[in-house]
């Protein structure tokens, strides 16, 4: 479904992402981990077409995303930081995203299962954060594309609306769906994902399934895991004469 090449991307000075190649062909939920700033938003916008890599190849379907717009329908996004006009209420929201997009989006069944009925008539600037969310992902998920895409899709719920997102996120997956999502929350991770790639310092050090990830790094949970991944880079830097670096890195990870 997506097939990443060789792919590239700097700001500035700072190379980002250092030729990655991905694959998501199996339906399933994949989670991107990676420490702060290693480039998973970046990769993610990349699928996107909200950053325009330097080099390599992207194809959704089939289709290059480079100068495609068409592929974009495929896919639903749930941004980190979702950014509205303050004033519009969820409900004028809703019908915006739905006048912009066009289609006949579903969001009655989303409303109901995160409670927000009630809040329908408010506006934005006056919610708490956790309801944001859940209007958010009411906006990210009403259209019932193929392809999932969720940046850190907990931010703020409470456990009940957490339980509803997960629940939500394993009935999308039966259809055959395929999601993307990046979180810092370990527990979400182990309980939903069937699959893990982690980022550093602009490669992929690992893309496989959990158990692979405990196995290859003699880990009974995947916090112990990650810690050994930033160990063993740490070595790898002490080695080269880069400790200040490797520390940063895992001071970055805490
Ligand atoms: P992550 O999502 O893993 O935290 P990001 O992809 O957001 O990482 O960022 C990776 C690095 O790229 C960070 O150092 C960030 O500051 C930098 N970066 C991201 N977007 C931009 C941008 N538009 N301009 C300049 N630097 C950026």
């Amino acid at each position: 479904m997506i097939t990443i090449e060789k792919l590239k991307k700097s700001f500035g000075s700072q190379e980002v992402l250092k030729g990655i190649n991905l694959e998501f062909q199996r339906p399933g939920i994949t989670a991107i981990l990676g420490p702060n700033g290693s480039g998973k938003t970046t990769l993610i916008k990349s699928i996107l077409g909200m950053v325009l890599p330097d080099k390599g190849r992207i194809r959704v379907g089939g289709e290059d995303v480079k100068g495609g717009w068409a592929y974009r329908r495929q896919i639903d996004y749930l941004p980190q930081i979702a950014r509205f006009p303050e004033n519009l209420t969820v409900q004028e929201l809703i019908r915006m995203i739905r006048d912009l997009r066009g289609g006949r989006p579903d969001a009655e069944h989303l409303i109901r299962r995160f409670g927000l009925g009630p809040f329908l008539g408010k506006r934005l600037g006056n919610l708490s954060g956790g309801t944001r969310q859940k209007a958010n992902i009411v906006l990210a998920l009403m259209y019932d594309s193929p392809v999932l895409i969720l940046d850190e899709p907990t931010s703020g719920l409470d456990p009940v609306a957490m339980l509803r997102l997960k629940e939500l996120l394993r009935q999308e997956k039966e259809k055959g769906k395929h999601i993307i999502v990046t979180t810092h929350i370990m527990g979400f991770v182990e309980e939903m994902a069937d699959e893990v790639v982690f980022l550093l310092e602009g490669h992929i050090h690992f893309q496989g399934g959990l158990q692979e990830l405990k196995e290859k790094y003699g880990a009974n949970s995947l916090e112990l895991a990650i810690a050994r991944i930033l160990q063993q880079e740490e070595l790898g830097f002490k080695a080269n004469g880069h400790g200040e670096k490797a520390a940063a890195l895992v001071l970055k990870a805490l």
